[in-house]
């Protein structure tokens, strides 16, 4: 038994867009289908981003493509472990190993990382469900955050203060 609620205070999926949730959903320049590794939520740069759930701060990063990054562990079903990976971060307010509970501020959203060029109404939050805190490249390692939400705040915004219990 445990709880998880959502990374933001307003939730919904950058531009009402499938291309930015999760799975083969967008496509190279070549017409191949590519992969979104989380779902992008719409944030404008600043937005408080919040512990989806009780757990720990698995690591804090700064590089690449995601720029500023934080991932966390918590617990889930069937005594899983699963991690939130937040990307394209501004402030980070937590660090390594530091535990945390559902519902504390992390940090706020931004645009480091390959978001940095994208004008002001596509900013978001990358967000990953993953089943290991180091994933790597594409989809391995990963779950459609589905998985533990139950839906997809696709085309309505979803209230943060919604809790799922599972
Ligand atoms: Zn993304």
């Amino acid at each position: 038994m445990g709880e998880v609620t959502w990374p933001l205070e307003q939730n919904m999926i950058r531009g009402q867009k499938v291309s930015n949730t999760f799975g083969m959903v967008r496509t190279y320049a070549n017409g191949t289908p590519k992969p979104h590794q989380g779902w992008d939520f719409a944030a404008a740069v600043g937005t408080p981003a919040y512990a989806i759930a009780d757990g720990k701060i698995e690591f804090i990063a700064d590089s690449g493509d995601y720029g500023k990054q934080i991932c966390m562990s918590f617990a889930w079903k069937d005594q899983q472990t699963l991690y939130a990976f937040y990307a394209h971060m501004n402030a980070i307010m937590v660090s390594k190993d530091q535990q945390v509970t559902m519902n504390t501020m992390i940090g706020t959203c931004g645009k480091s990382g390959n978001a940095q060029n994208l004008p002001a109404s596509q900013d978001h939050l990358h967000f990953e469900i993953r089943t290991q805190a180091y994933a790597g490249l594409g989809l391995n390692k990963r779950l459609s955050p589905i998985k533990v939400f139950g839906k997809c705040p696709l085309y309505a915004i979803v209230d943060g203060n919604e809790i799922i219990s599972f």
